[in-house]
C-alpha cells in the first residue's frame, strides 16, 4: 500500500477546535450559544445516524442543537410551517432539514424546503441565493461536504492552484459546489457524470480526483494517475456478499461485514491505495469533515446575524 491516508477525523478535530473560541466569544457576547435547528422527517436509519452525529458534535462544541422530528406521514405544508418557525426564531442561527425527505412528500419537495430556508440561516448552503453567491465567489455559507474537502486538502498540505482536478458527480450538494470551490482555488477542473465518455481516461489526467457518484468501489486503479490525490466522498451501504468480499478482501473490515451482513464503503476501490499518492479512507475520511463544517457554518451564521451582516 503506497498512498498516504488522509485522516478526516484528525482534520475534523482541528476544525472543531478552531471553532471553539468563536463559540465562546459569541456566547459571551450574545448571552446564548449559537443555535442550530435540525429537522428530521420520518425514520430513515441512515438519516437517524447522520442526525445523531450532528446533534452530538454540536453539543460537544458548545452549540445549542434542537432536533425537531416529524413523522413520515407529515405533509410538505407541515414541514414548511416548521421551517418558517425556525426562520423566525431568535434562538436559531442555522437550519438543517435532513435529506432525503419521504417520497410521499412528492417530487421536488427537498428543493421547495431548501428554497424556504432563510438564506442567512442556510448552514447547508443549498439555498439558490447561497449557490449563486458561491458561483460569484462571495458566499459565506457553502455546502459542508465540498468545503470540508477543501479544508482537508489545505490542512494536508496538498496544493490546488494550477493543478488538474476531476470531479466525478454533478449533484447540487457535492459535485457542482466541489467543482466551483476547486475552480476558485485556481485548479483546472473537469466535471464528469453518468454520460461522460472515456471516464477512466479523463479521471487519470487528474492530480486531484474527487469521487462523488455513489457507486461502491467504482473508481479502480485505471482511473488514477500514479501519485494523484484521491478524495472518496462516497458513502455506500453494501449488503451483497460477493461485492463485500471483493471490496474488502484482506481487510479486517470483512469480519465486520460477516457479523453485521452490512458495511459502508466508498466509491473508490481499495486497490487505488497502491497507486494514489494520498487517499481519504471510508469511513473516517470526508464524513467527519462534513459535520465539522456544519458546526463552522452555524457559528459563521450566528456571528453574521449578530453583527447584522
Ligand atoms: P447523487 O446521486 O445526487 O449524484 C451522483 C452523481 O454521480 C450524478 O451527478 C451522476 O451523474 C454521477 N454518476 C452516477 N453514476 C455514474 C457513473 N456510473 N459514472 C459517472 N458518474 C456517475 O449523489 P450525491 O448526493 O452527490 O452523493 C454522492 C455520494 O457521496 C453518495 O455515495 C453519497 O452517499 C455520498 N455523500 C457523502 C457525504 C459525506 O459527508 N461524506 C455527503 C453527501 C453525499
Amino acid at each position: 500500500m503506497g498512498a498516504r491516508l488522509l485522516d478526516g477525523l484528525a482534520v475534523a478535530a482541528t476544525i472543531r477546535e478552531s471553532v471553539m473560541p468563536r463559540v465562546q466569544a459569541f456566547t459571551a457576547r450574545a448571552g446564548r450559544p449559537p443555535g442550530l435547528g435540525i429537522v428530521l422527517v420520518g425514520d430513515n436509519p441512515a438519516s437517524e445516524l447522520y442526525v445523531s452525529s450532528k446533534v452530538k458534535a454540536g453539543g460537544e462544541s458548545g452549540l445549542r442543537v434542537d432536533l425537531q422530528r416529524l413523522p413520515a406521514t407529515a405533509t410538505l405544508d407541515e414541514l414548511l410551517r416548521l421551517v418558517d418557525a425556525l426562520n423566525r426564531s431568535d434562538q436559531h442561527d442555522g437550519i438543517l432539514v435532513q435529506d432525503p425527505l419521504p417520497e410521499a412528500m412528492g417530487k421536488g419537495a427537498s428543493q421547495r424546503v431548501f428554497d424556504a430556508i432563510d438564506p442567512a440561516k442556510d448552514v447547508d448552503g443549498f439555498h439558490p441565493i447561497n449557490v449563486g453567491k458561491l458561483v460569484q465567489q462571495r458566499a459565506h455559507l457553502v455546502a459542508c461536504t465540498p468545503s470540508g474537502v477543501i479544508e482537508m486538502l489545505d490542512r494536508s498540505g496538498i496544493a490546488i492552484e494550477g493543478r488538474r482536478a476531476v470531479v466525478i458527480g454533478r449533484s447540487d450538494i457535492v459535485g457542482k459546489p466541489m467543482a466551483m470551490l476547486l475552480l476558485h482555488r485556481s485548479a483546472t477542473v473537469t466535471i464528469c457524470h453518468s454520460k461522460t465518455r472515456d471516464l477512466a481516461a479523463l479521471a487519470a489526467e487528474a492530480d486531484i480526483l474527487v469521487a462523488a457518484l455513489g457507486r461502491p468501489g467504482f473508481v479502480t486503479r485505471t482511473f488514477v494517475k500514479p501519485g494523484a490525490t484521491v478524495i472518496d466522498v462516497g458513502i455506500n451501504r453494501v449488503t451483497d456478499e460477493a461485492l463485500a468480499r471483493s471490496l474488502l478482501a484482506g481487510s479486517p473490515r470483512l469480519a465486520v461485514f460477516e457479523r453485521r451482513r452490512s458495511i459502508v464503503v466508498g466509491d473508490v476501490h481499495p486497490e487505488v491505495a497502491e497507486i494514489a499518492g494520498a487517499l481519504t479512507p471510508v469511513p473516517g475520511g470526508v464524513g467527519p469533515l462534513t459535520i465539522a463544517m456544519l458546526l463552522k457554518n452555524t457559528v459563521t451564521a450566528a456571528e453574521a446575524r449578530k453583527s447584522g451582516k
